[in-house]
């Protein structure tokens, strides 16, 4: 039924058109501020959409449709077919440097956490029109979807990451033998793979968009969009690369900087500003590559083969913490559940990463497993006895308290994931807080207060605050994701 839809030449074409159409529409909303005529649109609202509702949701929608957004709506990827239709002369020499996606996702990732994207409406207008531009520019430049294989932070994530999901292109082995033409490869009515797999031989999700080519041009219906075993290509060592392997790990490494605990473990350096965010991405990602290379030592076999594979086996784990990051981080904040319950949904989604993971361990490593085992649990232990607040945890959330009196200044520090003090108490009145922000984009907000104040990186700021009603005021950052890996706090404020 769906691939029969894909055989019609208007799909996806039209929810791509629709896809682009919504695209113009935002970038209208968040550069004139507000649109009327459709529901009140305004900027605020149109953030919203995009960071706290879009993005955890598409994380969501990878489980169980695999790269269908890359494929069937994306409006970058829809760039980069216009521009290659306007060029001819492209050369694949370029896809020999598969490292790029995995160096340029890192890159992407430091600048959107020194830039503010997720807070900051003309950041996140240069985000989408740079995206959109790099598309076209790379589809005159480079075959194929250039820019979604070799430059998309989000496409190079979810490569990885579609490993794990229920949904995925596959074709009928014996028909494709018997096939002479070969158009999914060469081309038909419908261009080639825009992402140049091996169709005929296709076994894993990692480079395939979706785009549903292979599936038109098939002239033997052998090609598919089809439910597949989740993570069955990894016990088929499929498509496995050490540059792959390197990255899993790279991104164990990246989930612990995202934690409030997990970036002061580190914090020895006298830096600030986004000195300090980068000293924090190289150590965290360099202690974990250290450890990989490391634990490898004490596995038989050879060394170099062991590393391409054994990356693999912490996907599932990864993918469970990025999971929480991402998913709990940005939706959280919305619901009224209490610090306990989300403690303990991290605890499960985290047990099912780590029986997962360790699981495969076995399946790819058979009786060498258990360093790998070992490591995995201690990895899951690192996590719910220090990186999650909560119940389980080693160290206390309550925070350092600062009282203060009327007219009195607090010294307060922002960082990556936090405030010091978190918790001031005062007697009814006024009083400042004088907040210097360590590293990097942040806010401080108090919505019952209309405080909302805005922290450059490495700057200073000083605000005054009319504590005027007795009772207790949620202070936290604004930032998607940021108020619950642990930046909030609380004003209490007492009767004289
Ligand atoms: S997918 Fe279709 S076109 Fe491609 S080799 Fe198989 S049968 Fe032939
Ligand atoms: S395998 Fe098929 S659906 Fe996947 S990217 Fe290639 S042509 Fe598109």
């Amino acid at each position: 039924m769906f691939n029969k839809l894909v055989k019609k030449s208007w799909f996806p074409l039209i929810i791509r058109i629709i896809s682009a159409i919504g695209f113009i529409f935002a970038l209208i909303v968040l550069y004139i501020g507000s649109v009327k005529i459709i529901f009140g649109f305004n900027s605020s609202l149109m953030m919203f959409v995009l960071w706290v509702f879009w993005w955890p949701l598409l994380y969501v929608s990878l489980i169980f449709l695999g790269r269908l957004w890359c494929g069937f709506i994306c409006p970058v990827g829809l760039a980069n077919e216009v521009g290659n239709s306007l060029s001819k002369k492209r050369k694949t020499k370029f896809y020999r440097y598969g490292f790029i996606p995995f160096v340029v996702f890192f890159l992407i990732v430091f600048w959107e956490q020194i830039s503010g994207l997720f807070s900051s409406t003309q950041v996140t207008i240069f985000f989408l029109v740079s995206f959109v531009s790099a598309g076209f520019l790379l589809g005159l430049i480079l075959p194929g979807w250039g820019f979604c294989k070799m430059f998309c932070p989000i496409g190079t994530l979810f490569g990885s990451f579609s490993r794990l999901s229920f949904l995925g292109v596959r074709t009928d082995k014996v028909k494709c033998e018997k096939c002479k033409t070969k158009e999914c490869v060469v081309g038909g009515e419908y261009p080639k793979c825009p992402t140049f797999i091996n169709v005929p031989k296709i076994k894993s999700n990692k480079d395939c968009v979706m785009c549903g080519y292979c599936i038109k041009n098939c002239p033997y219906d052998s090609a598919k969009i089809c439910k597949i075993k989740a993570g069955e290509e990894l016990r088929e060592k499929a498509g496995f690369s050490l540059r792959e392997s390197f990255f899993i790990i790279a991104l164990l490494g990246m989930s612990v900087l995202l934690t409030t605990r997990g970036t002061l473990l580190l914090r020895f350096f006298d830096a600030s500003g986004s000195l300090l965010r980068a000293i924090d991405f190289v150590l965290w990602i360099g202690i974990f590559l250290g450890l990989f290379l490391f634990i490898n030592l004490f596995v038989k076999g050879s060394y170099r083969e062991n590393l391409r594979n054994s990356g693999f086996v912490y996907l599932p784990l990864v993918f469970s913490l990025f999971f929480f990051l991402i998913v709990f981080g940005f939706l959280t904040p919305l619901t009224s559940i209490g610090d306990t319950m989300i403690a303990v949904s991290k605890y499960i989604i985290l047990g099912i990463g780590v029986i997962w993971s360790s699981k495969l361990s076995y399946d790819l490593f058979d009786k060498r497993f258990l360093v790998y085992f070992i490591s995995i649990i201690a990895i899951a232990g690192f996590w719910v006895l220090v990186l999650i607040p909560g119940p389980l945890s080693l160290f206390s959330y309550s925070g350092n308290v600062y009282v203060v009196e009327e007219g009195g200044v607090v010294q307060m520090d922002a960082y990556s994931m936090g405030f010091n003090p978190s918790i001031i108490k005062v007697k009814k009145g006024y009083f400042d807080i004088n907040i210097t922000n360590v590293d990097v984009i942040h806010s401080f907000d108090i919505d019952e207060m209309d405080v909302h104040v805005n922290l450059e990186g490495g700057g200073s700021r000083r605000i005054r605050i009319n504590a005027l009603e007795e009772g207790e005021y949620e202070f936290y950052c604004k930032i998607p994701g940021h108020k619950e890996a642990g930046m909030k706090g609380v004003l209490i404020v007492e009767d004289v």
